[in-house]
């Protein structure tokens, strides 16, 4: 009698992607884990007060989680694509739109779709 809202399911959705790319950088411990919550809880905030922005959330969350991370551990996630030079951060694009993925603006490539970040590193040039 009291479905799941699209904004409950994109707000869902977007806690489940961020969390799979921290786990696949072996970042998802307990404090990282309240930072994903503490974004998810802004940006609901937000999209009730702009119901069409849902399906930007996810990538909102990611851009908003990985500015928590750089205050208190440093760049996430990683660049897996560039072997040599200063190592830097993956970028979410776009920024404020549907599907967002992770690209290297160094090497200009997309890297993954926020969420399959593992797929992405697991099996990363050797
Ligand atoms: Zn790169």
């Amino acid at each position: 009698m009291d479905p799941i809202s699209p904004l409950e399911q994109a707000l869902h959705a977007a806690r489940a992607l961020v969390l799979a790319d921290l786990v696949a950088g072996q970042v998802a411990e307990a404090d990282v884990v309240s930072l994903v919550e503490d974004a998810v809880v802004r940006r609901r905030w937000w999209v009730e007060q702009w119901p069409d922005g849902a399906p930007f959330v996810a990538g909102l969350v990611a851009q908003d989680v990985q500015d928590a991370l750089l205050e208190r551990y440093g760049r996430w996630p990683l660049c897996p694509v560039c072997g040599s030079g200063d190592p830097h951060a993956l970028d979410v694009e776009p920024e404020l739109g549907p599907d967002p993925h992770w690209v290297c603006s160094a090497a200009g490539v997309k890297v993954a779709p926020v969420g399959s970040l593992g797929a992405a590193t697991g099996g990363g040039p050797s």
